[in-house]
């Protein structure tokens, strides 16, 4: 496999809403940036999909848009980065047209009874209204230098004893291995929808943030609670008994996930020179989020990531080249190029599967401990995967990925044994806040386990947790699942 190298100040991955404002962030600052990604300005990602709407509220306004946040969150947000959220979306929405997007407040959300929010509605040609935000963000990166990599798939980070320093990439066109060496590395890979087997993401959103993050030591939180898109009535009916199981099955789909990669105020994760930004970073939203904070937050989370690895970066010292790790990764990439197998498709069709029908929006204890066994089971099938093609290269590696974030997942599901929020056990059907008023860290060990750290919230900014509930205002109604 050809391999060459490059170098750069902050590694953006992943070129949708987050990773844009993150690189032109970065680039403001003054760093030389990458931006890869494994899809193209020409295939949609998430951000390009958009339904339309991003939340906003005017600086005066915050705290009842913060209130608001958490507790459609049911207490589980980490309330500092909640705040922050709604504090500078105030300033970084509007911001959004210095960079040539174009958008107009929508006025009916202002007349909506009992909201302070606000929502930008960004004008576009059909299924593609988030191109309104992806195009002048990519312009404006472009401006100010950016290297933007498209067709190029981040497989591993490379790590030292400094913390993140690269990536290894896989060119997805000429073929070949790209080992980049950087200062610090953004993560803004979106989000894990992909993995189910009925859902309304674009392809390739797999979670791969997720899994690279996890195998470089970094924390997950709050990753048990996916969005099903099932309105509350539906959901009501579904614990009532009158919708049955199999219906729920084969009529809704995976839409967003909350958690994500544990980030601070900085958007650092807990490893260091390690960011993430967008969907693939948690903790803002807890169990469940208000319809069009999405928005808000790929360009809020951009923004701070961007400028929190730009000042990283300029204090980091030259990166460790790693070079034990990218010839690991050549030789691992190699001989599935190399080997005779099975092709990838047969096993993500089986994760996808067990994703959703025992982690999907039915989960009980049965369903998700059988899943995490049978998600075990296939591990043993990764290893046969072949491929004969870089497209079939991603395939395999994705198949890989998808594998970890499952039983991430599951094993989160299972450990919470009550409903909140998007997370919904059929066994344990109310919210427990004497138990479950608690996030859950998922962290790789260094032997390759899974470990989960229950941690209690810390309320700093709203004492007083209200009722919880299980499902959220806006799961359902503005887009139809796609299988
Ligand atoms: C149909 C639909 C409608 C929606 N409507 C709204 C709405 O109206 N309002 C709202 O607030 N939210 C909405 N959302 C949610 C919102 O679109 C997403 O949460 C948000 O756009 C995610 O942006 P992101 O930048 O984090 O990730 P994405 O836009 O998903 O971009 C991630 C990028 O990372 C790249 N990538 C992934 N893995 C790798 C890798 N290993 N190497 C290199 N690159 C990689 C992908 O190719 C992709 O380009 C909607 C979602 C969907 C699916």
């Amino acid at each position: 496999m050809e391999r060459r190298h490059v170098d750069t100040d902050v590694l953006v991955v992943g070129n949708g809403g987050a990773g844009l404002r993150a690189a032109v962030e970065a680039a403001e600052h003054g760093c030389r940036v990458i931006l890869a990604s494994k899809i193209g300005a020409d295939r949609p990602n998430s951000t390009a999909v958009i339904a339309g709407w991003g939340a906003h509220v005017p600086t005066d306004q915050v705290e009842d848009y913060f209130r608001m946040v958490v507790e459609e969150g049911n207490y589980l947000s980490d309330q500092e980065l909640a705040w922050q959220y709604a504090a500078e979306a105030a300033d970084r929405m509007p911001e959004l047209r210095r960079y040539g997007v174009e958008m107009r407040l929508d006025a009916s959300t202002l007349e909506r009874p009992g909201t302070t929010r606000q929502l930008w509605f960004f004008p576009g040609p059909r299924g593609r209204l988030g191109d309104a935000i992806r195009e002048p963000l990519r312009a404006a990166a472009a401006d100010k230098e950016v290297v933007i990599l498209d067709n190029t798939f981040v497989t591993r980070l490379l790590t030292s004893d400094a913390g993140v320093a690269g990536a290894t990439a896989l060119d997805l066109g000429a073929g070949g291995l790209i080992a980049i060496s950087a200062r610090a590395v953004i993560v803004a890979t979106g989000g894990a929808s992909g993995i189910y087997a009925r859902q309304n993401n674009p392809a390739g959103t797999t979670g791969d943030g997720y899994a690279l993050a996890y195998r470089a030591g970094a924390e997950l939180i709050d990753m048990e609670f996916d969005t099903f898109m099932m309105s509350q009535e539906e959901l009501n009916s579904l614990f009532s008994g009158v919708l049955s199981e199999d219906e729920a099955l084969s009529t809704y789909g995976a839409h967003y996930s909350c958690g994500g990669i544990k980030v601070d105020e900085r958007r650092r994760s807990s490893t260091g020179g390690l960011y993430a930004a967008g969907e693939a970073a948690g903790g803002t939203f807890g169990s469940a989020r208000l319809g069009g904070s999405a928005v808000g937050d790929i360009i809020v989370s951009g923004f701070l990531a961007g400028r929190g690895a730009a000042e990283a970066a300029a204090k980091a010292p030259e990166p460790d080249p790693c070079e034990d790790q990218v010839v690991d990764e050549e030789e691992k990439l190699s001989s599935i190029l190399s080997r005779e197998g099975v092709a990838a498709k047969g096993v993500t069709a089986q994760i996808r599967d067990i994703m959703w029908r025992k982690v999907g929006p039915v989960r009980r204890r049965e369903t998700l401990a059988t899943a995490v066994a049978e998600l075990e089971r296939l591990r043993g099938k990764i290893a046969d995967i072949s491929a004969g093609s870089p497209r079939e290269l991603r395939e395999a590696v994705e198949a890989e990925i998808m594998l970890d974030v499952g039983l991430v997942i599951a094993t989160a599901a299972l450990e919470r044994d009550e409903s909140r929020g998007n997370h919904w056990r059929l066994d344990h059907p109310e919210p427990d806040n004497e138990k479950w008023l608690r996030n859950l860290v998922v962290k790789r060990q260094s032997d390759g386990s899974l470990s989960i750290r229950v941690e209690k919230v810390a309320l700093t900014r709203l004492a007083d947790v209200g009722p919880c509930r299980i499902g959220s205002a806006w799961t359902g109604g503005y887009v139809e699942p796609r299988s």
